[in-house]
């Protein structure tokens, strides 16, 4: 789509449409954490009620937390800590691409021209964070984030999936389980130093273990 096309779409834009100031801070103290699949775009909100203003969108591929990709925990953590969000929604979708098949991404690379060297040693699968499948992806997620030591304790984690055909939601995980504790905290799950999320290492000062040592850059 040439860039003139987005240019009068914007001029038919103002002139029908004043969207006008919307609090900056989320009104309704809540983050949606899902997956970049243009099927979300306006289907996801309005299954959900939510309005502009209402709250942030966090969107990666897959929305899956990686070692090399910690977009949605510091997108979180910001969310939390400087907008006020208390809640967060984490919604994987059904027919996710990031679960299914590498082999059309890795034609696309060929098609692209871009050499799979440029992957280095990374298995594909890994860099570009396939997920073994959408549900439980959301689980995980919701773990992470739980468990990170950036977030408060108080904060209410939810996961959900939701239908992109039809827009229903099935709930995967509740947060209220959590939040009828939150007076009194409960202990940090004993984990061994090796299952901490990577999220860990940041707030200890170390940098989290590049998944790409050697080899092109990926960012051209
Ligand atoms: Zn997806």
């Amino acid at each position: 789509m040439p860039l003139d096309d987005f240019l009068s779409a914007n001029r038919e834009f103002l002139a029908s449409v004043k969207p006008g100031i919307a609090p900056r801070d989320p009104q309704r103290a809540l983050a949606v954490v899902t997956c970049m699949d243009g099927r979300l775009t306006k289907l996801l909100p309005a299954a959900l009620g939510i309005q502009r203003g209402d709250a942030v969108m966090i969107r990666t591929a897959g929305n899956t937390i990686l070692p090399h990709d910690l977009a949605i925990v510091r997108s979180v953590g910001a969310a939390v800590h400087m907008l006020g969000v208390k809640e967060v929604l984490v919604v994987g979708h059904t027919d996710c691409r990031m679960a299914g098949d590498i082999l059309p991404l890795l034609d696309g690379m060929a098609r692209n021209g871009v050499d799979r060297a440029a992957l280095g040693t990374n298995d594909p699968r890994e860099f570009f964070g396939f997920i073994p499948g959408p549900e439980q992806n959301v689980r995980e997620v919701v773990r992470i984030l739980r468990e990170s030591p950036i977030l408060p304790r108080s904060l209410l984690v939810h996961g959900v999936m939701i239908d992109t055909v039809s827009g229903a939601l099935r709930v995967i995980v509740r947060g209220d389980t959590q939040a009828e504790s939150a007076g009194s905290p409960p202990p940090r799950p004993e984990q061994p130093a090796e299952e901490i999320p990577m999220a860990v290492e940041v707030v200890e000062g170390v940098k989290p273990r590049p998944v790409v040592k050697k080899g092109p850059k990926f960012h051209r």
